[in-house]
């Protein structure tokens, strides 16, 4: 932001005027807010012009993805513009209070998790880098819902940050495409919201498809006073951007959903067709010299055969030409492992949605067989796996490898099972395809914008390097014995604690003691991630401290942040579970200043900047094998929290990079839980045989929990205990694992005592969370997957 801090006042006061026809002393927070976001867009404008003429001439890289988890916009873009610190001191001469400036932002949630946010923080990386790359997207009016407890059962409600509109995104009327279905057209109306890069004036792009009719109103109908079905046609069109779908890692198969991805995905590619045009002609042979499309998950891969109708259809390529080109264009991530997430579609109802994509899809599944009979003649089996089209399901994953040049994992160990287990027939097919780019956060956000205590303490040790490269941060491993520099950082992580409390008082109702360990779980409530271990743990903790209420014992406060898919019963049952636990424990005076439990409400990338700052330990705790990445783990860790985790995910390279000595790792290891799975695993086995197990497990049965009459605790204990023609009993080994996690939490109840030798382990995994920026993750994309540069507008 080039205008001064006089310049500055003139503009909030101006827009204050324009927009709400008020003097800026009787504005409301919000109003305030909002005038600040059209003064930077105001003055952001020029620099994002320039820019988008600098990128046109260059190669730019596309991230297709169905969901951006970007939290708030207000302070990110202050920071990344240098000018937070004007800002502040400018509404503190008017009287305002900044913070509450900033909590009129709602976020912008239009995601459900670890995909969503990783998206969010890969716009980021890319502004900052000034690399060509933007993100293309559903402008969906509804995000993921928000979330409410009553009776410690979880309720929902329709989140609706569009109420008021949006400050931070321009439509572009003159963009408009339309997308066709088998039973009728849409408009596509893009929205850009600017992505603000630190310390740069380059300004990247996300841009997002709204769905409108063509008609607003069918003046027929109207004039024959039918009123509703006058509406009709608009609000069927309107569905197709109303609502995020709720589900992280289960697919549904439903055909708004499809439509959905069509849309988004078609829209985006006439888009990136027509500028393409603009500049190049219509000869396609530089087509991937000038456009990479990154496919997120599976959920925009319509995009393979959509791209293929384009060419041949519209612009008269033979197929030939136009599937070589579709090959060097896209490449694909994949997220998952989970057999439920995996997406296949009816072809029945894909037929009925996109009838000519589903011709070009059998088009490019008939290629594919004649190629497995080339290579495979004697493995009819084999060819029969891979096939793209398999009886009446179309799977998406195939479609994905086959149609792209790269498919990368997102954690070394996630990459290697994909290699060697899910993905294996197609690893051996096309080894040259397969890499692996771990993910990472982006320190902007979660270190710089949530602990700027941490941040100036960093600073004044190492200089403000880390802020563009977080490699930096390992020259804080030279104060590692240095007890004033562990002292500050003790005090620091004390200071964020108390913050949390203050929030948790003022929103949740509930005290907290700050000396207490914050031992925090916040992700996605799932199965696979274990939060059933964690509070069991609790519960056999409170039963033991009951038993000896003199035991040598550190105060722990267990925080949880999760919301359910609004479907997943078990998911369900195990939140109104932990609620309950915590209405039993914090209500006891006997364990009243020892345990206490916390549910955070509406978990989301806002309550997410206080919660990571003020963790002691980071819970990382999933059936070894099944979480592909994680990068909760890694904002935990750049905030100076210790983990308890099991070998997953990115936690192998987080201690890999901070010492397993520096953390607390437990648990069976991928190829352990094999190795069980294959001779046979019995849950009664540890039921019976661990201390104190078979009581906690029993108290979901035995009345000393109440699930009201729902049943759900019953399910959850059969889901433990008995096998089902759909799963196994305890299919995510939680009572296994829950002696090694026992103890792994009881060694964190020692250690902690010791400050300064916590505070060391403290330092050392701050110190070497370099590895785990976006920056780098966006860097190793750019320079073997997309192929693009650099192109920065002169400072
Ligand atoms: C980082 C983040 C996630 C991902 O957390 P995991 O522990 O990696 O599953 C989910 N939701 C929000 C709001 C986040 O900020």
């Amino acid at each position: 932001m080039r205008v001064g801090k006089e310049e500055l006042r003139k503009q909030i006061e101006k827009y204050v005027k324009v927009s709400f026809g008020k003097e800026i002393s009787e504005a409301t927070e919000f109003e305030v807010y909002r005038a600040l976001g059209q003064a930077i867009m105001e003055d952001i404008a020029e620099d994002w012009y320039e820019t988008n003429k600098l990128y046109s001439q260059k190669k730019q890289a596309y991230y297709f993805s169905a969901e951006f988890l970007m939290g708030r916009a207000l302070g990110n873009n202050l920071i990344n513009l240098g000018v937070l610190d004007e800002v502040k001191e400018v509404l503190t001469e008017l009287g305002i209070d900044y913070n509450k400036v900033e909590d009129a932002e709602e976020d912008s949630a239009l995601g459900n998790g670890g995909l969503g946010r990783l998206a969010a923080c890969f716009l980021d990386s890319l502004a900052t880098l000034n690399l060509p790359g933007h993100g293309y997207g559903i402008r969906y009016r509804n995000g993921i819902f928000n979330q409410s407890f009553k009776d410690g059962y979880q309720v929902e409600k329709p989140e609706t940050w569009l109420k008021y509109g949006d400050v931070w995104s321009v439509m572009r009327p003159a963009d408009e495409v339309i997308v066709s279905f088998g039973d009728g057209s849409v408009r596509a109306v893009p929205y850009d919201m600017p992505i603000i890069g630190y310390g740069t004036r380059n300004i990247n792009t996300l841009r997002l498809w709204e769905a409108k009719s063509l008609v607003d109103l069918d003046l027929g109908k109207f004039n024959q006073q039918d009123y509703l079905h006058a509406t009709q046609d608009k609000t069927r069109a309107e569905d197709i951007s109303r609502v995020l779908y709720p589900n992280d890692s289960t697919d549904e198969g439903k055909k708004l959903r499809l439509k959905q991805q069509y849309f988004f995905v078609s829209a985006s590619l006439q888009d990136i067709l027509r500028k393409y045009k603009r500049i190049h002609g219509t000869n396609f042979d530089e087509f991937p010299s000038y456009v990479a499309i990154q496919l997120n998950d599976t959920h925009p891969v319509i995009a393979i055969p959509e791209l293929m109708r384009l060419f041949v259809d519209l612009e008269g390529l033979s197929w030939e030409k136009a599937w070589s080109i579709v090959e060097k264009t896209f490449s694909y991530t994949n997220h998952t492992i989970l057999a439920e997430a995996l997406e296949k579609w009816w072809v029945g109802l894909y037929e009925q949605v996109v009838p000519r994509v589903y011709q070009i899809t059998q088009g490019i599944n008939n290629q594919l067989r004649g190629f497995l009979a080339e290579r495979f003649p004697n493995d009819p089996a084999r060819q029969d796996r891979m096939s793209i089209i398999q009886g009446n399901m179309i799977h998406m994953a195939w479609l994905a490898i086959y149609g792209t040049h790269a498919t990368n994992g997102v954690a070394a160990l996630h990459t290697e099972i994909l290699k060697h287990k899910e993905l294996k027939d197609w690893y051996e097919l096309y080894p040259e395809r397969f890499l692996n780019k771990t993910n990472g956060i982006t320190q902007r956000r979660w270190l710089l914008q949530s602990n700027p205590e941490l941040s100036a303490l960093i600073t004044e040790l190492i200089g403000n390097e880390w802020i563009t490269d977080l490699s930096q941060l390992k020259k804080l491993e030279a104060y590692v014995d240095d007890e004033e520099v562990l002292k500050k950082l003790l005090s620091i992580k004390h200071a964020k604690k108390i913050e949390l409390v203050k929030y948790l008082r003022e929103v949740q109702g509930i005290e907290v003691n700050p000396n207490s360990i914050f031992d925090i779980q916040i992700k996605r409530l799932h199965e696979y991630k274990r939060q059933l271990l964690n509070i069991f743990h609790v519960i056999g903790l409170y039963n033991k401290l009951k038993l000896n209420p003199s035991m040598s014992f550190q105060p722990v406060t267990y925080i949880y942040g999760a919301k359910a898919a609004p479907g997943y019963l078990v998911a369900k049952g195990i939140i109104r579970l932990i609620n309950e636990v915590a209405q039993v424990i914090n209500k006891d005076p006997e364990t009243n200043g020892k345990l206490r439990i916390v549910f955070v409400e509406n978990y989301r990338v806002s309550v997410a900047q206080k919660l990571f700052p003020a963790a002691d330990i980071s819970e990382q705790i999933s059936t070894a094998g099944k979480e592909a990445s994680g990068t909760g783990n890694m904002k935990f860790m750049l905030n100076g929290a210790l983990t308890i985790g099991t070998l997953d995910g990115a936690n192998v390279e987080i201690v890999e990079e901070a010492g397993e000595e520096n953390n607390f790792i437990f648990g069976l290891k991928v190829n352990e839980i094999e190795e069980m799975r294959a001779k046979g695993y019995d849950p009664h086995v540890p039921y019976n045989s661990v201390e104190g197990l078979k009581k906690i497990v029993d108290s979901l049965i035995d009345g000393t929990f109440n699930d009201l009459g729902t049943g759900i605790y019953g399910t959850i204990h059969r889901s433990l205990m008995e096998n089902a023609p759909w799963h196994q009993a305890d299919q995510y080994f939680v009572l296994e694992d829950f002696e090694a996690y026992r103890n792994a939490q009881k060694r964190i109840n020692v250690e902690y005592r010791d400050r300064l030798s916590w505070a060391k382990k403290q330092l050392m995994n701050i110190a070497n969370a370099g590895k785990f920026s976006s920056d780098r993750t966006i860097k190793e994309y750019a320079d073997e997957i997309w192929f693009i540069e650099p192109a920065k507008l002169e400072d």
